[in-house]
């Protein structure tokens, strides 16, 4: 380690050229290892906007934040790389330090063992200790109204109602439509599929960018089916003791079987259905194992009325063995809307508060690249800016076209281009059975 002389040098040395990333990101290296914490944020910052991806600069960045408690700022600087599907480890050991400082224990311990089984040299044995003291708080789905029966598994996931229908999804008639023919009409009209020697059953994959509104399209799909609904995060099933993340995934299953007609919704699935030649560890290569043993069910009438729904940004995680008949045998992609989809995803968006004329294919002309989360950032904020002005006007003040596009002048968008840049380095080459046909004018340059 340097000592204060030669860190001196070293700041004058960065002070001199600016721009010299290397230089500048062994000076916030150095500062860091000395525990000149501000300094040292101070510095990965300035590094970081000459190279603002770079893994080494964010994971410095993240430390003196943690380092300094400051556990949201830390959160925030990891958030980009954690959303790219393979991130470094590291990152994640740092992600689960900040949101154990922030009090969410279950995400936490989420983290550590989702970047321990990848890469079991980042194991940290105070955090670990840490992680395990308290029982972990389960994560709660968004605030829906529960079903009056108010039933729950062990693992946290709970029985929701949901109020949404396809009606409130905008666009995606494609994805709708294939839907419907999977989960709705085996149930609607069992006679028809009968006649024709099929039935209900198997799951369907959705997968497609951050953001694009698959858990939406879930919850719509158990509205439209009069079925109940239950979210299942990661932080649900996932669990530092062995076998108790089994068991997790066991009582969910339970829980919609008690409940059907029921859709059973696995967000970010990827990591619980992961290519077992991925994994280091056994004991995640038999959660994998009861995952598929549960999908199948102890017999063939077991899973009878649960519709398995799953969501994935990294659907080439997936191992092989989930997409065999009566698993998730049905692929379906949700593509980042057009400008017609965010036109009319803006119209939901809107349509319980005081407007006042608008031109959404205006607000849809300037968001370019905006998925659905973005597009609802946008009208959220939308929102607060006219609820402050009819506070000071003391009346309700419409909403209007301008409100709308003021408010996506400072917003960019989350990173549907970096998404098909990924998606395309895994799927170009490894297409040979069709599986990704849906996504292959999208990656081939719609963007
Ligand atoms: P994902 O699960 O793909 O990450 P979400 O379903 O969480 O995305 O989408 C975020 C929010 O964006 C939803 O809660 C919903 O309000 C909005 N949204 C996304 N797609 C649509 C759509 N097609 N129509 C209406 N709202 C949408």
């Amino acid at each position: 380690m340097l000592d204060d002389a030669g860190l001196k040098a070293l700041r004058e040395a960065a002070r001199l050229s600016p721009d010299n990333l290397p230089l500048r990101r062994h000076l916030a290296e150095q500062l860091l290892a000395k525990g000149y914490l501000a300094d040292a944020e101070a510095e990965f910052r300035a590094a970081l906007l000459l190279a603002p991806k770079d893994v080494d600069i964010t994971a410095g960045l993240a430390e003196a934040f943690v380092r300094q408690s400051a556990h949201g700022a830390a959160l925030a600087a990891l958030e980009p790389l954690l959303a790219t599907p393979g991130y470094p480890p590291r990152l994640g050991v740092l992600a689960a330090r900040a949101l154990l400082g922030e009090g969410e224990t279950g995400k936490a311990g989420y983290r550590y063992h989702e970047a321990v089984s990848r890469d079991p040299s980042v194991a940290d044995a105070e955090l670990e200790g840490r992680l395990s003291a308290p029982p972990a708080p389960t994560i709660q789905p968004e605030p829906v109204p529960a079903a009056p029966a108010g039933d729950s598994a062990q693992g946290g996931a709970e029985v929701e109602r949901s109020q949404f229908t396809f009606a409130d999804v905008a666009g995606m008639e494609a994805v709708k439509e294939a839907l419907r023919v999977k989960l709705l009409l085996p149930i609607q009209q069992p006679e028809l599929f009968a006649a024709y020697g099929k039935r209900a059953g198997g799951g369907v994959l959705l997968y497609g960018p951050p953001g694009a509104g698959k858990t939406h399209l879930a919850r719509a799909a158990a509205g439209e089916l009069g079925a109940s609904f239950v979210n299942v995060g990661l932080a649900d099933i996932l669990d530092m003791y062995v076998g108790s993340s089994e068991r997790n995934l066991r009582a969910t299953f339970d829980m919609a079987r008690r409940n059907r007609p029921c859709v059973l919704f696995f967000d970010e699935v990827d990591a619980l259905a992961a290519r077992r030649s991925d994994m280091r560890q056994a004991h995640t290569r038999q959660l994998v194992n009861q995952f598929l043993a549960e999908l199948d069910g102890v017999d063939p009438t077991a899973n009878e009325g649960v519709l398995v729904l799953a969501a994935t940004n990294a659907p080439w995680y997936i191992d092989v063995a989930f997409r065999r008949p009566g698993r998730f045998d049905q692929l379906v992609f949700v593509p980042p809307p057009d400008a017609a989809a965010r036109a009319a995803i803006l119209r939901i968006l809107c349509r319980d508060k005081p407007l006042a004329e608008m031109d959404f294919d205006a607000v849809a002309k300037v968001t370019e690249q905006f998925v659905g989360a973005d597009l609802k950032g946008l009208v959220d904020r939308a929102v607060e800016a006219k609820l402050q002005q009819s506070l000071a006007a003391g009346r309700p003040v419409p909403m209007s076209t301008p409100d709308l596009l003021a408010a996506a002048q400072g917003l960019r968008p989350t990173s549907v281009r970096e998404w098909l840049a990924t998606a395309r380095n895994y799927v170009l080459h490894a297409n040979e059975s069709g599986a990704w046909d849906e996504l292959m004018p999208w990656i081939k340059g719609k963007w």
